[in-house]
Protein backbone atom coordinates (compact mmCIF):
# COMPACT_ATOMS: atom_id res chain seq x y z
CA UNK A 1 0.00 0.00 0.00
CA UNK A 2 2.65 2.15 0.58
CA UNK A 3 4.53 2.16 -1.98
CA UNK A 4 0.91 2.37 -4.13
CA UNK A 5 0.43 5.46 -2.18
CA UNK A 6 3.89 6.77 -3.44
CA UNK A 7 3.03 6.23 -7.15
CA UNK A 8 -0.34 7.61 -7.02
CA UNK A 9 0.85 10.95 -5.66
CA UNK A 10 3.49 11.42 -8.27
CA UNK A 11 0.74 10.44 -10.79
CA UNK A 12 -1.23 13.18 -9.46
CA UNK A 13 0.84 15.83 -9.41
CA UNK A 14 0.21 17.56 -12.70
CA UNK A 15 -3.51 17.41 -11.89
CA UNK A 16 -3.00 18.81 -8.77
CA UNK A 17 -0.44 21.29 -10.21
CA UNK A 18 -2.63 22.17 -14.16
CA UNK A 19 -6.25 21.11 -12.80
CA UNK A 20 -8.71 19.39 -15.25
CA UNK A 21 -8.22 21.23 -18.09
CA UNK A 22 -10.87 20.82 -21.46
CA UNK A 23 -9.37 19.75 -24.63
CA UNK A 24 -10.54 21.24 -27.61
CA UNK A 25 -8.86 21.57 -31.11
CA UNK A 26 -5.88 20.04 -30.19
CA UNK A 27 -5.60 22.84 -27.12
CA UNK A 28 -5.52 22.15 -23.83
CA UNK A 29 -7.62 25.49 -22.34
CA UNK A 30 -9.77 26.13 -19.01
CA UNK A 31 -13.49 27.02 -19.40
CA UNK A 32 -14.35 30.58 -21.36
CA UNK A 33 -15.60 31.67 -18.20
CA UNK A 34 -13.00 30.66 -16.18
CA UNK A 35 -14.67 28.96 -13.50
CA UNK A 36 -13.65 25.72 -12.12
CA UNK A 37 -15.48 23.49 -9.72
CA UNK A 38 -13.39 20.87 -7.23
CA UNK A 39 -12.87 17.34 -7.60
CA UNK A 40 -12.48 15.06 -4.19
CA UNK A 41 -11.46 11.66 -3.39
CA UNK A 42 -13.66 9.65 -2.45
CA UNK A 43 -11.09 7.91 0.02
CA UNK A 44 -10.45 10.85 2.69
CA UNK A 45 -12.95 13.36 0.87
CA UNK A 46 -9.68 15.55 0.15
CA UNK A 47 -9.75 17.81 -2.90
CA UNK A 48 -7.79 16.22 -6.03
CA UNK A 49 -7.96 18.87 -8.41
CA UNK A 50 -9.96 22.07 -9.68
CA UNK A 51 -11.65 21.65 -12.91
CA UNK A 52 -12.54 23.17 -15.92
CA UNK A 53 -16.39 23.98 -15.82
CA UNK A 54 -17.50 23.99 -19.09
CA UNK A 55 -20.77 26.00 -20.47
CA UNK A 56 -22.58 26.25 -23.81
CA UNK A 57 -19.16 28.45 -25.43
CA UNK A 58 -17.18 25.63 -24.57
CA UNK A 59 -19.48 23.32 -26.01
CA UNK A 60 -19.97 25.43 -29.37
CA UNK A 61 -16.29 25.60 -29.66
CA UNK A 62 -15.53 21.89 -28.95
CA UNK A 63 -18.43 20.89 -31.58
CA UNK A 64 -17.03 23.51 -33.99
CA UNK A 65 -14.12 21.80 -33.94
CA UNK A 66 -15.70 18.07 -34.21
CA UNK A 67 -17.18 19.68 -37.40
CA UNK A 68 -14.08 21.25 -39.12
CA UNK A 69 -12.53 17.92 -38.77
CA UNK A 70 -15.26 15.62 -39.96
CA UNK A 71 -14.41 15.66 -43.21
CA UNK A 72 -10.87 15.01 -43.33
CA UNK A 73 -11.56 12.09 -40.98
CA UNK A 74 -14.51 10.69 -42.51
CA UNK A 75 -12.53 10.65 -45.43
CA UNK A 76 -9.40 8.62 -44.11
CA UNK A 77 -8.94 5.12 -45.24
CA UNK A 78 -10.20 2.50 -42.81
CA UNK A 79 -7.08 0.76 -42.59
CA UNK A 80 -5.40 3.73 -41.45
CA UNK A 81 -8.27 4.83 -39.09
CA UNK A 82 -6.86 0.70 -37.53
CA UNK A 83 -3.58 1.61 -37.54
CA UNK A 84 -3.90 4.96 -35.86
CA UNK A 85 -6.81 3.21 -33.45
CA UNK A 86 -4.03 0.50 -32.64
CA UNK A 87 -1.19 3.11 -31.79
CA UNK A 88 -3.84 4.66 -29.00
CA UNK A 89 -4.46 1.11 -27.70
CA UNK A 90 -0.76 0.90 -27.48
CA UNK A 91 -0.21 4.52 -26.06
CA UNK A 92 -3.22 2.89 -23.34
CA UNK A 93 -0.91 -0.04 -22.45
CA UNK A 94 1.98 1.92 -22.05
CA UNK A 95 0.57 3.85 -19.77
CA UNK A 96 -1.79 1.72 -18.22
CA UNK A 97 -0.31 1.84 -14.13
CA UNK A 98 -0.92 5.42 -14.63
CA UNK A 99 -4.41 5.34 -15.73
CA UNK A 100 -5.56 2.89 -12.83
CA UNK A 101 -3.72 4.62 -10.02
CA UNK A 102 -5.55 7.79 -11.34
CA UNK A 103 -8.95 6.18 -11.71
CA UNK A 104 -8.02 4.43 -8.02
CA UNK A 105 -7.82 7.61 -6.76
CA UNK A 106 -10.31 8.97 -8.32
CA UNK A 107 -13.26 6.92 -8.09
CA UNK A 108 -12.54 4.69 -5.32
CA UNK A 109 -12.79 1.33 -7.26
CA UNK A 110 -10.12 -1.47 -6.02
CA UNK A 111 -6.83 -1.03 -7.70
CA UNK A 112 -6.75 -4.54 -8.35
CA UNK A 113 -10.49 -3.87 -10.76
CA UNK A 114 -8.67 -0.88 -12.10
CA UNK A 115 -5.83 -2.18 -13.74
CA UNK A 116 -7.80 -4.74 -15.79
CA UNK A 117 -10.40 -1.68 -16.55
CA UNK A 118 -7.46 0.14 -18.00
CA UNK A 119 -6.33 -3.31 -20.15
CA UNK A 120 -9.96 -3.50 -21.29
CA UNK A 121 -9.53 0.43 -22.65
CA UNK A 122 -6.66 -0.69 -24.99
CA UNK A 123 -8.72 -3.88 -25.85
CA UNK A 124 -12.06 -1.37 -27.02
CA UNK A 125 -9.30 0.31 -28.98
CA UNK A 126 -8.00 -2.65 -30.61
CA UNK A 127 -11.24 -4.34 -31.29
CA UNK A 128 -12.81 -1.48 -32.95
CA UNK A 129 -9.53 -0.82 -34.61
CA UNK A 130 -9.75 -4.31 -36.64
CA UNK A 131 -13.32 -3.75 -37.76
CA UNK A 132 -12.77 -0.12 -39.10
CA UNK A 133 -12.02 -0.95 -42.35
CA UNK A 134 -15.25 -3.21 -42.75
CA UNK A 135 -17.31 -0.11 -41.38
CA UNK A 136 -18.38 0.96 -44.50
CA UNK A 137 -19.44 -2.18 -46.23
CA UNK A 138 -22.43 -2.42 -47.67
CA UNK A 139 -24.40 -4.99 -49.31
CA UNK A 140 -26.17 -5.65 -52.99
CA UNK A 141 -29.97 -6.53 -52.82
CA UNK A 142 -31.20 -7.71 -56.50
CA UNK A 143 -34.81 -7.45 -57.03
CA UNK A 144 -36.65 -7.27 -60.68
CA UNK A 145 -35.46 -4.78 -63.09
CA UNK A 146 -33.40 -3.36 -60.42
CA UNK A 147 -29.89 -3.68 -58.23
CA UNK A 148 -29.80 -1.86 -55.04
CA UNK A 149 -26.81 -1.04 -53.79
CA UNK A 150 -27.04 0.02 -49.63
CA UNK A 151 -23.68 2.28 -48.20
CA UNK A 152 -22.79 3.51 -44.92
CA UNK A 153 -21.33 6.69 -44.21
CA UNK A 154 -20.35 8.17 -40.92
CA UNK A 155 -23.45 10.36 -39.24
CA UNK A 156 -20.91 13.09 -38.23
CA UNK A 157 -19.98 14.96 -35.12
CA UNK A 158 -21.13 13.09 -32.16
CA UNK A 159 -21.58 13.73 -28.41
CA UNK A 160 -20.45 11.33 -25.97
CA UNK A 161 -21.81 11.47 -22.40
CA UNK A 162 -20.28 9.14 -19.98
CA UNK A 163 -21.22 8.51 -16.01
CA UNK A 164 -18.44 8.51 -13.05
CA UNK A 165 -18.54 4.59 -12.64
CA UNK A 166 -15.63 2.77 -14.39
CA UNK A 167 -15.11 6.07 -16.55
CA UNK A 168 -12.20 4.84 -18.37
CA UNK A 169 -13.45 1.86 -19.66
CA UNK A 170 -16.98 2.94 -20.75
CA UNK A 171 -15.64 6.27 -21.93
CA UNK A 172 -13.13 3.91 -24.53
CA UNK A 173 -16.04 1.45 -25.52
CA UNK A 174 -18.23 4.24 -26.52
CA UNK A 175 -15.14 6.32 -28.05
CA UNK A 176 -13.39 3.74 -30.08
CA UNK A 177 -16.52 2.75 -32.45
CA UNK A 178 -17.40 6.61 -33.01
CA UNK A 179 -13.59 7.32 -34.43
CA UNK A 180 -13.81 3.89 -36.48
CA UNK A 181 -16.81 4.71 -37.80
CA UNK A 182 -15.18 8.24 -39.08
CA UNK A 183 -17.15 10.30 -36.94
CA UNK A 184 -15.57 13.07 -35.14
CA UNK A 185 -16.36 13.86 -30.92
CA UNK A 186 -16.94 16.19 -28.04
CA UNK A 187 -17.13 14.28 -25.01
CA UNK A 188 -18.67 15.25 -21.60
CA UNK A 189 -17.71 13.08 -18.64
CA UNK A 190 -19.03 12.81 -15.29
CA UNK A 191 -18.13 15.52 -12.90
CA UNK A 192 -17.80 13.08 -10.21
CA UNK A 193 -14.81 11.43 -12.04
CA UNK A 194 -13.38 13.75 -15.00
CA UNK A 195 -9.51 12.89 -14.53
CA UNK A 196 -8.79 9.86 -16.78
CA UNK A 197 -10.57 11.34 -19.67
CA UNK A 198 -8.31 14.02 -19.56
CA UNK A 199 -5.39 11.41 -19.82
CA UNK A 200 -7.75 9.50 -22.20
CA UNK A 201 -7.64 12.59 -25.27
CA UNK A 202 -4.07 13.12 -24.68
CA UNK A 203 -2.78 9.77 -25.72
CA UNK A 204 -4.90 10.01 -28.29
CA UNK A 205 -3.32 12.71 -29.88
CA UNK A 206 0.05 11.87 -28.66
CA UNK A 207 -0.45 8.53 -30.62
CA UNK A 208 -1.51 10.89 -33.72
CA UNK A 209 -4.66 11.16 -33.83
CA UNK A 210 -5.26 14.61 -35.88
CA UNK A 211 -6.57 17.42 -33.27
CA UNK A 212 -10.25 18.47 -33.70
CA UNK A 213 -11.17 14.96 -33.86
CA UNK A 214 -11.55 14.39 -30.43
CA UNK A 215 -12.76 17.05 -28.53
CA UNK A 216 -13.37 16.99 -24.50
CA UNK A 217 -15.34 19.46 -22.17
CA UNK A 218 -16.21 19.08 -18.51
CA UNK A 219 -18.61 20.37 -16.80
CA UNK A 220 -22.33 19.73 -15.32
CA UNK A 221 -24.70 17.91 -16.96
CA UNK A 222 -27.63 20.74 -16.73
CA UNK A 223 -24.75 23.01 -18.81
CA UNK A 224 -22.20 21.16 -20.60
CA UNK A 225 -24.45 18.37 -20.82
CA UNK A 226 -27.48 19.88 -22.07
CA UNK A 227 -25.74 22.12 -24.15
CA UNK A 228 -23.93 19.30 -26.24
CA UNK A 229 -27.64 17.17 -26.13
CA UNK A 230 -29.35 20.73 -28.16
CA UNK A 231 -26.20 21.75 -30.16
CA UNK A 232 -27.04 21.73 -34.10
CA UNK A 233 -23.65 20.61 -35.02
CA UNK A 234 -23.86 17.16 -33.12
CA UNK A 235 -25.81 14.32 -34.73
CA UNK A 236 -25.86 11.94 -32.34
CA UNK A 237 -25.87 11.35 -28.93
CA UNK A 238 -23.62 7.91 -26.91
CA UNK A 239 -24.72 8.26 -23.71
CA UNK A 240 -24.33 6.23 -20.36
CA UNK A 241 -26.45 6.73 -17.72
CA UNK A 242 -29.12 6.94 -15.19
CA UNK A 243 -32.67 6.23 -17.00
CA UNK A 244 -34.07 9.14 -15.80
CA UNK A 245 -31.16 11.87 -17.08
CA UNK A 246 -31.56 9.44 -20.82
CA UNK A 247 -35.82 10.86 -20.30
CA UNK A 248 -34.20 14.33 -19.93
CA UNK A 249 -31.61 14.22 -22.58
CA UNK A 250 -34.27 12.78 -24.78
CA UNK A 251 -36.12 15.88 -24.61
CA UNK A 252 -33.35 17.82 -24.37
CA UNK A 253 -32.15 16.65 -28.31
CA UNK A 254 -35.92 16.28 -30.06
CA UNK A 255 -35.85 20.06 -31.55
CA UNK A 256 -32.73 19.46 -33.45
CA UNK A 257 -33.67 15.67 -33.85
CA UNK A 258 -30.36 14.05 -32.21
CA UNK A 259 -30.50 9.92 -32.97
CA UNK A 260 -29.38 8.76 -29.19
CA UNK A 261 -27.83 5.56 -27.82
CA UNK A 262 -28.64 4.69 -24.28
CA UNK A 263 -27.18 2.37 -21.86
CA UNK A 264 -29.18 3.04 -18.89
CA UNK A 265 -30.04 1.61 -15.33
CA UNK A 266 -30.73 -2.05 -14.18
CA UNK A 267 -31.92 -3.78 -11.26
CA UNK A 268 -30.43 -6.90 -12.47
CA UNK A 269 -31.60 -10.25 -11.25
CA UNK A 270 -29.72 -13.69 -10.50
CA UNK A 271 -32.12 -16.68 -10.43
CA UNK A 272 -30.65 -19.44 -8.96
CA UNK A 273 -32.81 -23.14 -9.21
CA UNK A 274 -31.89 -25.44 -6.86
CA UNK A 275 -30.31 -27.74 -9.19
CA UNK A 276 -27.81 -25.21 -9.78
CA UNK A 277 -23.86 -25.47 -9.04
CA UNK A 278 -24.38 -24.63 -5.42
CA UNK A 279 -20.47 -23.22 -5.19
CA UNK A 280 -20.47 -21.57 -8.24
CA UNK A 281 -23.40 -19.87 -8.38
CA UNK A 282 -23.10 -18.08 -4.59
CA UNK A 283 -19.16 -17.27 -6.16
CA UNK A 284 -21.04 -15.71 -9.05
CA UNK A 285 -23.43 -13.80 -7.09
CA UNK A 286 -20.66 -12.49 -4.59
CA UNK A 287 -18.71 -10.97 -7.47
CA UNK A 288 -21.79 -9.69 -9.42
CA UNK A 289 -22.63 -7.62 -6.61
CA UNK A 290 -19.80 -7.04 -4.81
CA UNK A 291 -17.10 -6.28 -6.91
CA UNK A 292 -16.59 -2.77 -8.10
CA UNK A 293 -17.96 -1.61 -5.12
CA UNK A 294 -21.00 -2.61 -6.64
CA UNK A 295 -21.39 0.46 -8.34
CA UNK A 296 -21.78 -1.04 -11.85
CA UNK A 297 -24.56 -1.22 -14.15
CA UNK A 298 -24.87 -4.72 -15.18
CA UNK A 299 -24.56 -5.95 -10.94
CA UNK A 300 -26.81 -8.56 -9.70
CA UNK A 301 -28.23 -6.91 -7.11
CA UNK A 302 -31.36 -8.86 -7.02
CA UNK A 303 -31.08 -12.42 -6.01
CA UNK A 304 -34.09 -14.81 -6.56
CA UNK A 305 -33.46 -18.16 -4.79
CA UNK A 306 -35.49 -21.39 -5.30
CA UNK A 307 -37.36 -22.22 -1.58
CA UNK A 308 -35.65 -25.30 -1.23
CA UNK A 309 -32.47 -24.03 -0.64
CA UNK A 310 -32.72 -20.08 0.23
CA UNK A 311 -31.70 -20.67 3.72
CA UNK A 312 -28.12 -22.47 2.92
CA UNK A 313 -27.67 -20.72 -0.06
CA UNK A 314 -28.27 -16.93 1.50
CA UNK A 315 -26.05 -18.08 4.40
CA UNK A 316 -22.89 -18.89 2.08
CA UNK A 317 -23.19 -15.81 0.25
CA UNK A 318 -23.75 -14.05 3.62
CA UNK A 319 -20.27 -16.02 4.94
CA UNK A 320 -18.65 -14.70 1.67
CA UNK A 321 -19.88 -10.75 2.51
CA UNK A 322 -18.69 -10.69 5.77
CA UNK A 323 -14.96 -11.58 4.07
CA UNK A 324 -14.52 -9.22 1.66
CA UNK A 325 -11.78 -6.94 2.44
CA UNK A 326 -13.14 -3.16 2.73
CA UNK A 327 -10.22 -0.85 2.08
CA UNK A 328 -7.75 1.43 0.85
CA UNK A 329 -8.61 1.04 -3.00
CA UNK A 330 -4.82 1.05 -3.49
CA UNK A 331 -4.32 -1.46 -1.09
CA UNK A 332 -3.89 -4.83 -3.62
CA UNK A 333 -6.25 -6.91 -1.04
CA UNK A 334 -8.53 -4.63 -1.11
CA UNK A 335 -12.13 -5.74 -3.25
CA UNK A 336 -14.32 -2.64 -1.54
CA UNK A 337 -12.81 0.37 -1.49
CA UNK A 338 -15.68 3.97 -1.11
CA UNK A 339 -18.12 4.53 -2.88
CA UNK A 340 -17.83 7.48 -5.56
CA UNK A 341 -18.97 10.33 -3.44
CA UNK A 342 -20.55 11.52 -0.11
CA UNK A 343 -23.69 12.47 -1.97
CA UNK A 344 -23.94 9.08 -3.72
CA UNK A 345 -23.00 7.47 -0.24
CA UNK A 346 -25.94 9.41 1.46
CA UNK A 347 -28.03 7.90 -1.12
CA UNK A 348 -27.06 4.28 -0.49
CA UNK A 349 -27.01 4.46 3.03
CA UNK A 350 -30.75 5.39 3.05
CA UNK A 351 -31.67 1.78 1.94
CA UNK A 352 -30.25 0.78 5.39
CA UNK A 353 -32.88 2.71 7.55
CA UNK A 354 -35.35 2.02 4.58
CA UNK A 355 -35.33 -1.72 4.04
CA UNK A 356 -35.88 -2.64 7.81
CA UNK A 357 -39.18 -0.59 8.09
CA UNK A 358 -40.11 -2.56 5.21
CA UNK A 359 -39.54 -6.08 6.85
CA UNK A 360 -36.33 -6.85 5.86
CA UNK A 361 -34.01 -8.75 7.44
CA UNK A 362 -29.81 -7.88 7.58
CA UNK A 363 -28.07 -11.06 7.02
CA UNK A 364 -24.55 -9.14 6.76
CA UNK A 365 -23.53 -5.56 6.62
CA UNK A 366 -26.21 -2.34 6.82
CA UNK A 367 -23.69 -0.17 8.09
CA UNK A 368 -21.47 2.24 7.10
CA UNK A 369 -17.77 0.81 7.50
CA UNK A 370 -16.08 1.93 10.63
CA UNK A 371 -12.64 3.18 11.20
CA UNK A 372 -12.33 5.68 7.42
CA UNK A 373 -13.16 8.95 6.90
CA UNK A 374 -14.46 8.27 3.20
CA UNK A 375 -17.45 6.74 1.51
CA UNK A 376 -16.98 3.35 2.64
CA UNK A 377 -19.81 1.15 2.84
CA UNK A 378 -19.93 -2.53 4.65
CA UNK A 379 -20.86 -5.19 1.89
CA UNK A 380 -24.67 -6.13 2.50
CA UNK A 381 -27.19 -8.55 1.93
CA UNK A 382 -30.32 -8.41 2.82
CA UNK A 383 -33.06 -11.40 3.18
CA UNK A 384 -36.75 -11.83 3.54
CA UNK A 385 -36.90 -9.45 0.57
CA UNK A 386 -40.56 -9.34 -1.33
CA UNK A 387 -40.47 -7.92 -4.54
CA UNK A 388 -42.68 -4.71 -3.52
CA UNK A 389 -40.04 -3.41 -1.14
CA UNK A 390 -37.71 -0.38 -2.38
CA UNK A 391 -34.48 -2.50 -2.15
CA UNK A 392 -35.90 -4.52 -4.60
CA UNK A 393 -37.20 -2.13 -7.01
CA UNK A 394 -34.72 1.01 -7.07
CA UNK A 395 -31.15 0.85 -8.34
CA UNK A 396 -28.95 1.43 -5.56
CA UNK A 397 -25.69 1.00 -7.21
CA UNK A 398 -23.73 -0.03 -4.15
CA UNK A 399 -22.62 -3.16 -2.50
CA UNK A 400 -26.40 -4.46 -1.51
CA UNK A 401 -27.57 -7.28 -2.42
CA UNK A 402 -31.46 -8.59 -1.81
CA UNK A 403 -32.51 -11.58 -1.72
CA UNK A 404 -35.93 -13.16 -2.56
CA UNK A 405 -37.41 -16.71 -2.01
CA UNK A 406 -39.31 -18.33 -5.25
CA UNK A 407 -41.28 -21.87 -5.78
CA UNK A 408 -42.02 -22.23 -8.94
CA UNK A 409 -40.02 -21.48 -12.17
CA UNK A 410 -43.43 -19.37 -12.95
CA UNK A 411 -42.82 -16.86 -10.05
CA UNK A 412 -39.05 -16.99 -10.65
CA UNK A 413 -39.81 -15.71 -13.97
CA UNK A 414 -42.90 -13.13 -13.03
CA UNK A 415 -40.28 -11.43 -10.17
CA UNK A 416 -37.21 -11.44 -12.40
CA UNK A 417 -39.92 -9.80 -14.66
CA UNK A 418 -41.49 -7.19 -12.25
CA UNK A 419 -39.44 -4.28 -12.94
CA UNK A 420 -38.89 -1.21 -15.19
CA UNK A 421 -35.29 -2.51 -15.81
CA UNK A 422 -33.90 -5.06 -18.83
CA UNK A 423 -30.61 -4.80 -18.79
CA UNK A 424 -28.63 -7.93 -17.61
CA UNK A 425 -30.09 -11.09 -15.73
CA UNK A 426 -28.18 -14.48 -14.50
CA UNK A 427 -29.61 -18.35 -14.38
CA UNK A 428 -28.27 -20.85 -12.59
CA UNK A 429 -29.72 -24.50 -13.92
CA UNK A 430 -28.15 -28.10 -14.74
CA UNK A 431 -31.04 -28.21 -16.80
CA UNK A 432 -30.76 -27.09 -20.40
CA UNK A 433 -34.30 -26.90 -21.61
CA UNK A 434 -35.20 -25.12 -18.41
CA UNK A 435 -32.38 -22.13 -19.09
CA UNK A 436 -33.63 -22.57 -22.95
CA UNK A 437 -37.47 -21.34 -21.52
CA UNK A 438 -36.52 -19.10 -19.02
CA UNK A 439 -34.01 -16.96 -20.75
CA UNK A 440 -36.68 -17.00 -23.41
CA UNK A 441 -38.79 -15.14 -21.63
CA UNK A 442 -36.59 -13.20 -19.30
CA UNK A 443 -37.11 -9.24 -20.29
CA UNK A 444 -33.23 -8.40 -20.66
CA UNK A 445 -31.06 -7.29 -23.75
CA UNK A 446 -27.96 -9.46 -21.90
CA UNK A 447 -28.18 -12.71 -19.99
CA UNK A 448 -26.04 -15.14 -18.42
CA UNK A 449 -26.91 -18.73 -17.92
CA UNK A 450 -24.35 -20.73 -15.53
CA UNK A 451 -21.53 -17.75 -15.23
CA UNK A 452 -20.89 -14.23 -14.01
CA UNK A 453 -20.57 -11.08 -16.58
CA UNK A 454 -18.01 -12.30 -19.19
CA UNK A 455 -18.01 -10.07 -21.97
CA UNK A 456 -17.89 -11.03 -25.88
CA UNK A 457 -16.77 -7.80 -27.23
CA UNK A 458 -18.41 -8.81 -30.72
CA UNK A 459 -22.07 -10.02 -28.82
CA UNK A 460 -24.28 -7.07 -28.56
CA UNK A 461 -24.37 -4.91 -25.39
CA UNK A 462 -27.48 -3.11 -24.21
CA UNK A 463 -30.82 -3.16 -22.25
CA UNK A 464 -34.18 -3.41 -23.24
CA UNK A 465 -36.99 -1.46 -21.12
CA UNK A 466 -35.92 1.29 -18.81
CA UNK A 467 -32.68 0.13 -19.21
CA UNK A 468 -31.45 1.67 -22.87
CA UNK A 469 -32.15 1.93 -26.32
CA UNK A 470 -29.65 0.52 -28.79
CA UNK A 471 -27.25 -2.15 -28.78
CA UNK A 472 -23.52 -1.41 -28.91
CA UNK A 473 -20.47 -3.87 -30.37
CA UNK A 474 -19.39 -4.90 -33.56
CA UNK A 475 -21.46 -3.39 -36.38
CA UNK A 476 -24.35 -2.66 -33.59
CA UNK A 477 -22.67 0.40 -32.86
CA UNK A 478 -21.59 1.11 -36.32
CA UNK A 479 -25.01 1.17 -37.24
CA UNK A 480 -25.75 3.67 -34.46
CA UNK A 481 -22.75 6.05 -35.35
CA UNK A 482 -22.94 5.62 -39.47
CA UNK A 483 -26.23 6.62 -42.00
CA UNK A 484 -27.22 3.96 -44.62
CA UNK A 485 -27.84 4.69 -48.13
CA UNK A 486 -29.63 2.94 -50.34
CA UNK A 487 -28.69 3.63 -53.98
CA UNK A 488 -31.58 1.66 -56.65
CA UNK A 489 -30.18 1.35 -59.92
CA UNK A 490 -32.47 0.21 -62.74
CA UNK A 491 -31.17 -2.45 -64.83
P1 LIG B 1 -26.08 10.36 -14.49
O1 LIG B 1 -27.21 10.07 -15.40
O2 LIG B 1 -26.34 11.15 -13.27
O3 LIG B 1 -24.91 11.13 -15.26
C1 LIG B 1 -24.32 10.61 -16.43
C2 LIG B 1 -23.77 11.74 -17.25
O4 LIG B 1 -24.85 12.54 -17.74
C3 LIG B 1 -22.84 12.69 -16.50
O5 LIG B 1 -21.76 13.04 -17.34
C4 LIG B 1 -23.73 13.88 -16.24
O6 LIG B 1 -23.02 15.10 -16.09
C5 LIG B 1 -24.58 13.90 -17.49
N1 LIG B 1 -25.85 14.61 -17.37
C6 LIG B 1 -26.63 14.76 -16.28
N2 LIG B 1 -27.72 15.49 -16.58
C7 LIG B 1 -27.64 15.81 -17.89
C8 LIG B 1 -28.46 16.55 -18.79
N3 LIG B 1 -29.59 17.11 -18.39
N4 LIG B 1 -28.07 16.66 -20.07
C9 LIG B 1 -26.93 16.09 -20.50
N5 LIG B 1 -26.10 15.40 -19.70
C10 LIG B 1 -26.46 15.24 -18.40
O7 LIG B 1 -25.44 8.94 -14.14
P2 LIG B 1 -24.29 8.62 -13.09
O8 LIG B 1 -24.89 8.74 -11.72
O9 LIG B 1 -23.07 9.36 -13.47
O10 LIG B 1 -23.99 7.08 -13.41
C11 LIG B 1 -24.63 6.00 -12.82
C12 LIG B 1 -25.76 5.48 -13.70
O11 LIG B 1 -25.25 5.05 -14.96
C13 LIG B 1 -26.47 4.27 -13.12
O12 LIG B 1 -27.85 4.41 -13.31
C14 LIG B 1 -25.95 3.13 -13.97
O13 LIG B 1 -26.77 1.98 -14.03
C15 LIG B 1 -25.79 3.77 -15.30
N6 LIG B 1 -24.87 3.01 -16.14
C16 LIG B 1 -25.37 2.25 -17.17
C17 LIG B 1 -24.52 1.49 -17.96
C18 LIG B 1 -25.05 0.62 -19.07
O14 LIG B 1 -24.27 0.18 -19.87
N7 LIG B 1 -26.34 0.37 -19.14
C19 LIG B 1 -23.16 1.50 -17.70
C20 LIG B 1 -22.68 2.27 -16.64
C21 LIG B 1 -23.54 3.04 -15.87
Amino acid sequence: LITNLDKAQTYLQRFRKEGVLNHIDGQAMAADNGEQFEVISPIDLEPIAKVARGGASDIDKAAKAAKASFAEWAAMPGKERKKLLHRIADAIEARAEEIAFVESVDTGQAIRFMSKAALRGAENFRFFADRAPMARDGESLRANNQLNITARSPIGPVGIITPWNTPFMLSTWKIAPALAAGCTIVHKPAEFSPLTARLLVEIAEEAGLPRGVWNLVNGFGEDAGKALTEHLDIKAIGFVGESRTGAMIMKQGADTLKRFHFELGGKNPVVVFDDADFDRAADAAVFMIYSLNGERCTSSSRLLVQSSIYDEFTAKVAEKAKNIKVGHPLDPETVIGPLIHPVHEKKVLSYFDIAPKEGATVATGGKKAEGFTGCYVEPTLFTNVTNDMRIAREEIFGPVLSALKFDSEEEALNIANDTEYGLTGYVWTSDLTRALRFTDQLEAGMIWVNSENVRHLPSPFGGMKSSGIGRDGGDWSFDFYMETKNIAFAT
